[in-house]
């Protein structure tokens, strides 16, 4: 398949603030999305008190019903603007600290500790910061990185990754040569080459 038309496109990360702060973010969905009630079962296999991981997560709902659940969510975003709205919007207490070892970036935190939300560039993150996941719930997150950074992407995600957990990923199939993207399209075959 022909994707050449979207491999030089660079979104930064003041276009993406930029977007947040004109409500521009169409992206969210307030129901969550289809696919996550979908497929519940294969990223929880049957598990309690999982580490679950949000890549570039805005403000998905869904964080707040894996954490509902009992499970431990953790997410990675650039805009502050997105993450507050995620706690006010879900009438979560929250506390707001340093991460010491990512200058600029903040840890937001639900009072009842189990929703962690870092705000900065998912590429400022390694697993000595955040520790390693059970699951990765992927959707607008590979989609939306910057085709030229996709391998650096998927490198840090392997290592986010505990030895049995699960990745589930949300990818949009359509002709690039119709649409800039965001979302970008991402071949079948580019996903197999990239988490193999
Ligand atoms: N996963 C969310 C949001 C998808 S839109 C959902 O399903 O609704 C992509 C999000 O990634 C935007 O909120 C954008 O601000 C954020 N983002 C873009 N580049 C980023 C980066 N390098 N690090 C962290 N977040 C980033």
């Amino acid at each position: 398949s022909d994707v050449g038309p979207q491999r030089e496109r660079v979104v930064t990360e003041e276009e993406w603030l930029q977007k947040w702060e004109t409500g521009n973010i169409r992206f969210h969905k307030e129901q969550g999305h289809p696919l996550f009630q979908k497929h519940l079962d294969v990223l929880l296999n049957g598990r309690s008190g999982l580490r679950i991981f949000f890549p570039l997560c805005g403000k998905a709902v869904e964080m707040k019903w894996l954490a509902d659940m009992g499970h431990n969510v953790v997410g990675v975003e650039v805009s502050e603007q997105a993450l507050k709205e995620f706690f006010s919007e879900h009438s979560l207490p929250y506390c707001e600290e340093p991460v010491p070892e990512i200058s600029g970036g903040k840890m937001f935190q639900s009072t009842s500790g189990n929703i962690s939300l870092y705000c900065c560039s998912i590429y400022d993150l390694s697993s000595s910061i955040v520790g390693k996941f059970d699951g990765v719930w992927d959707r607008g997150a590979l989609v939306a990185v910057n085709p030229r950074d996709r391998q650096r992407y998927a490198s840090l995600m392997i290592n986010l990754m505990e030895k049995n957990s699960s990745y589930l990923l949300v990818t949009v199939s359509y002709d690039p040569n119709k649409h800039k993207g965001p979302p970008f399209y991402v071949p079948e075959s580019e996903v197999k080459s990239l988490f193999g």
